[in-house]
């Protein structure tokens, strides 16, 4: 299939290319390089350097393109900046999404798999948390994944798409290849491995929270199972299927675990210092991902957070500069 992949120049959407690749896939990355590298798009991939809120920009880039589908990777997607800047969020996920939503379409491409987020859920009533559970988010960002998923529902009735919106719990850990590399990072598990090298301290944000030792409870799931879920999702939208899907492993870490496992790892204790919490962020999020092993077939394969901290260790020490080298 021809697929377009918007983000493929970042995290997961560019461990998403690297398999698409091996897949057999045609894939044609589009990002507009704003946090994403160059260097991480896969060789044998496509590129246009394209703004998604441009939609004559996307118009241009996707001219002679003849599309299957669309993975849809880029967009801001931090808590705490959706908290001080709203508008960037709803102008950088929500309006740039229609717009591609029309010009892909006007290619073509009806399958559309959606980068979503436990972020829609805001603070679950329960745990583990389906599918099922009532959407109120805490933040901007969960807001504007939502919206999103609204708006494909209603691709969906009026326009004939086919799409699944994959709500990713915490990504973490690295391929071979390719792992995190931002220019501002915010993320707790590539924060603790550079404090770790730089022997700085891990700020904790929070101990007060109704947790087990008070700091926040995530469920951490391996890039690769993530990139795995993607391609099941389309083959699943060819068998007909459309809907949300919850990606994470089902098991919780806090804040402390997670630096715990990370000093086991690297081998050394990690400076930790409590702050203050960090505006926007739920108690506990686990998913159940029932729903994806049933209809999906998938099952990840990286469970333990050791082994997802070692990958994601292993890629810090074979590029302690990024993708600059
Ligand atoms: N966190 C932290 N210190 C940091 C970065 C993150 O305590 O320097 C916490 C954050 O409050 C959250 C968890 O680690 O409870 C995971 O945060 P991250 O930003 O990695 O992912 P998110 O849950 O926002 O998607």
């Amino acid at each position: 299939m021809k697929i377009l992949v918007t983000g493929g120049a970042g995290y997961i959407g560019s461990v998403a290319c690297e398999r698409l690749l091996r897949e057999g896939h045609d894939v044609l990355v589009l990002d507009n390089l704003s946090t994403g590298h160059r260097e991480a798009v896969p060789p044998q991939a496509g590129f246009v350097d394209a703004d998604l809120r441009d939609r004559a920009a996307v118009r241009r880039a996707l001219a002679g393109h003849d599309l299957d589908a669309v993975m849809h990777f880029a967009a801001a997607s931090l808590v705490g900046e959706s908290m001080e800047d709203p508008g960037k969020y709803f102008e950088n996920n929500v309006g740039a999404s229609v717009n591609l939503l029309e010009e892909a379409g006007a290619r073509g491409a009806r399958r559309f798999v959606l980068s979503s987020t436990a972020a829609t859920y805001g603070e679950p009533d329960r745990v583990p948390i389906t599918e099922e559970a009532a959407t109120a988010p805490t933040n901007p960002y969960g807001e504007s994944k939502l919206m999103i998923e609204r708006i494909l529902d209603w691709y969906g009735r009026l326009r004939d798409w086919r799409w699944i919106s994959l709500r990713y719990f915490n990504a973490a850990g690295a391929s071979e290849e390719r792992g995190e590399d931002r220019d501002h990072e915010t993320h707790l598990v590539p924060l603790v491995l550079r404090a770790a090298v730089q022997g700085g301290e891990i700020r904790i944000f929070g101990d007060d929270y109704p947790t087990p030792d008070g700091t926040c409870v995530r469920d951490y799931i391996h890039i690769e199972d993530l990139a795995d879920a993607h391609v099941r999702a389309l083959d699943a939208m060819g068998r007909g299927v459309s809907g949300v899907f919850n990606l994470g492993n089902g098991k919780g870490f806090s804040v402390r675990e997670v630096v715990t496992v990370a000093e086991q790892v690297v081998g050394r204790p990690i400076g930790q210092v409590v702050a203050p919490r960090r505006p926007g962020d739920p108690a506990t999020l686990i998913a159940s991902s029932d729903r994806a092993r049933e209809v999906l077939g998938w099952t990840p394969a990286h469970t333990d957070l050791r082994s997802i901290v070692e990958s994601a260790w292993r890629w810090h020490r074979a590029h302690p500069n990024g993708y600059r080298g």
